[in-house]
């Protein structure tokens, strides 16, 4: 039986005090929440939210992180300093990532292994950009991104991995998936785990949606035999419409 899952990406938004003023409105207001829950501020504001998330019992989460554990890199996170700031979580894979820095396919399975080498908890991102869904290819591109992320990572290793289908034309468009759509790619990740790995791995993996989920959505969504779990970056930056989302009743 899987959990599920809402991780809220804040991207590059709130300052200190900003930061820690939402994550104690959601501390509070998430008492008693059923599902897991995890929010990913600014590395800036890591160390602020740190105490309160490990009060309330939700997962601390970055953004991303280098792949190198130190050295001459400036201006990078080591994998050492998100342990240090008790980071639980890390995501890996953003389209953000991919597709506005170029980050390569092999940068991000360097950081999957890095980051489980390390004990943390990996948000493993994949998804087609409109292009490739309209030339038919969205199950492919997820496959070869889920394939190329985790080469290396063992089964056992595999408990410590959620994968999000975050197909790039949603995100942060307003425009969603169907749940029927969302569904069709979810339920090819989980047969390309299977083929990975086994079928009982494939059946425990939590596959996260991210694409403009919203209060209004969500519900549709997670009610699909295959979506688990939502990442959030929009709706996740006011308590309003996150904790709607945190707290659906499946
Ligand atoms: C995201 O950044 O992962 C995301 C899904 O953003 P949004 O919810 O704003 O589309």
């Amino acid at each position: 039986m899987r959990t599920y899952y809402i991780a809220g990406n804040w991207k590059m938004h709130m300052t200190i005090p900003e930061a820690r003023s939402l994550a104690k409105e959601l501390a509070g207001e998430l008492k008693g929440c059923r599902h897991k829950i995890m929010i990913a501020p600014p590395f800036t504001a890591l160390a602020a939210v740190a105490e309160i998330c490990k009060k309330s019992g939700i997962l601390l989460g970055a953004q991303n992180m280098c792949t190198e554990e130190s050295g001459a890199h400036t201006g990078e996170i080591s994998v050492l300093m998100l342990k240090d700031l008790g980071v639980d979580v890390v995501i890996l894979g953003h389209s953000e990532r991919r597709h506005v820095y170029g980050e390569k396919d092999s940068d991000i399975n360097k950081k999957v292994l890095l980051a489980l080498k390390h004990g943390l908890d990996v948000i493993l991102c994949v998804g087609e950009t409109l292009e490739e869904r309209e030339a038919g290819k969205a199950l492919e591109i997820s496959r070869n991104q889920l394939i190329s992320g985790l080469a290396g990572v063992s089964e056992k290793a595999m408990k410590s991995v959620t994968i999000a289908y975050e197909p790039v034309w949603a995100i942060g468009t307003g425009k969603t998936a169907t749940p029927e759509d969302a569904n069709e790619v979810h339920a090819d990740i989980r047969a390309c785990l299977k083929d990975l790995y086994s079928e009982s791995l494939a059946a425990s993996v939590t596959i996260q949606y991210g694409g403009s989920v919203k209060p209004s959505n969500a519900r549709g969504l997670m009610e699909m035999e295959h979506l688990d779990g939502a990442l959030v970056g929009g709706a996740s930056l006011k308590a309003e419409t996150f904790v709607p989302i945190a707290l659906f009743d499946a």
